[in-house]
C-alpha cells in the first residue's frame, strides 16, 4: 500500500520580533520532519505545547507552507498547489478542532453548520442537503431535533459530534483531529474516542490524531510519533511505543501515564527544567537540556532519527552508535 500522505523534511519558522539591534528572531516551530499516514491507518503525534504538533498539521493541508520540505497527498506533490488546485484536495482532508464551540458560530443553527461544507463543495439542492445532515448527526448519534439547535445548546461532548459530523460530511479520506478531547470530561472524552473509532471502520478514514496526553491516543492509535522542540523524535507501533519507548523523552512521557496491570509498575520520571524556547534552540539534541543521559556529543550534534529496529525510529545517540 502506498501512503495516503507523506512530508518529506518539513521546516518551519515563524518571525518572532526584531532585538534591539534589528535582527530577527525565529521560532523554529518544525526543524526537518519527515513521515507518511498509511491509508487507513490512525497516527497520532503527541508533545507538549509548543512541539509544533499544531503546525504540522496545518502544512499538511495547506493551511501553511513550509519554508522547505515537500507535502505529498495521494502520490501528488501538492506542495506548491494553488488555491484553485487545492479546493479539490481540501474537501478530503478534514479538521477537527479541539473546541467546537470556539469554532461553531453561535448565530448559525446546527443544519446549517454541518451542512456548510456540502453547500461549498457540492451542487447539492437544499432537500438534499437537509436529508444528508439529518444522516450525518444520525451516524454521531444525535438526530433531526438537533439539527433546528444552535451551538450553545449543546455540551463539549454533544458539539464534538456536531464537528465530527460536519468533518464527515465531504466524505475525506483524512481527518486531522487536532486536540479533539482535550476540551472534555474524562467520562465524555472515552465516548467521543469511540465513534472516531466506530466511524474510521464504516468510512474507511485515515486519521491524523494530534495530542498533548498519550493515555488519550493509546485506544484509537496504530502508530504513535512523538515530538519535541519541533523534532519527531520517536515513532512507531503503538505496541512497541508502550513496551519499549527508547527516546529518553518519550520514557518520560510514559512514566506519567496510569497503567491499569499493577505488575507493570513504572517509576514515573521527572524532567527537570522547562522546554527551552523554540525561539533560542539547544545547540546539539533539542533534548540535552532535560534528558539525564546526556554526554558530550549530545551537546555538540543533533541526532538523525534512525530505524533501530524494523518499523521504530528514534533520534538520540544512544540508540545509533
Ligand atoms: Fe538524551 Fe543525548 Fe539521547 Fe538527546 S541524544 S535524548 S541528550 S541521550
Ligand atoms: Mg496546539
Amino acid at each position: 500500500s502506498s501512503p495516503l500522505i507523506q512530508l518529506k523534511d518539513i521546516h518551519k519558522t515563524f518571525l518572532a520580533s526584531k532585538t534591539l539591534f534589528g535582527e530577527n528572531k525565529y521560532v523554529h516551530a518544525l526543524n526537518g520532519v519527515s513521515l507518511e499516514i498509511q491509508s487507513g491507518e490512525t497516527l497520532s503525534i503527541v508533545g507538549e505545547s509548543g512541539c509544533g504538533k499544531s503546525t504540522m498539521g496545518r502544512i499538511l493541508n495547506k493551511l501553511l507552507n513550509p519554508d522547505s520540505g515537500e507535502v505529498w497527498f495521494e502520490n501528488n506533490n501538492i506542495t506548491n498547489y494553488t488555491p484553485v488546485q487545492m479546493r479539490p484536495i481540501r474537501k478530503k482532508m478534514q479538521m477537527v478542532f479541539q473546541d467546537p464551540y470556539g469554532c461553531l458560530n453561535p448565530r448559525m443553527k446546527i443544519k446549517d453548520i454541518v451542512g456548510e461544507p456540502l453547500l461549498v463543495h457540492t451542487n447539492m439542492s437544499k432537500k438534499e442537503r437537509y436529508k444528508t445532515v439529518i444522516e450525518l448527526l444520525e451516524t454521531v448519534g444525535l438526530n433531526e431535533r438537533h439539527a433546528q439547535g444552535y451551538a450553545h445548546e449543546f455540551s463539549g461532548g454533544q458539539r464534538q459530534r456536531i464537528g465530527i459530523a460536519r468533518a464527515l460530511s465531504v466524505n475525506p479520506r483524512l481527518i486531522i483531529a487536532d486536540e479533539p478531547v482535550s476540551a472534555l470530561d474524562v467520562s465524555i472524552q472515552a465516548q467521543v474516542i469511540n465513534i472516531f473509532k466506530r466511524l474510521q471502520k464504516e468510512f474507511n478514514l485515515t486519521y491524523l490524531f494530534i495530542s498533548h496526553d498519550l493515555s488519550v491516543v493509546e485506544v484509537i492509535s496504530d502508530r504513535i510519533g512523538v515530538m519535541y522542540l519541533g523534532y519527531l523524535v520517536e515513532i512507531t507501533t503503538k505496541e512497541k511505543l508502550y513496551k519499549n519507548p527508547m527516546h529518553p523523552y518519550t520514557q518520560a512521557l510514559l512514566s506519567a501515564v496510569p497503567i491499569a496491570d499493577p505488575t507493570h509498575r513504572r517509576e514515573r520520571i521527572i524532567l527537570k527544567g522547562d522546554i527551552p524556547s523554540p525561539i533560542d534552540m539547544p545547540k546539539g539534541c533539542p533534548f540535552s537540556t532535560r534528558c539525564m543521559y546526556a554526554k558530550d556529543e549530545c551537546f555538540q550534534t543533533i541526532p538523525k532519527l534512525l530505524e533501530v529496529e524494523p518499523g521504530h525510529k528514534v533520534a538520540c545517540h544512544l540508540k545509533s552508535s
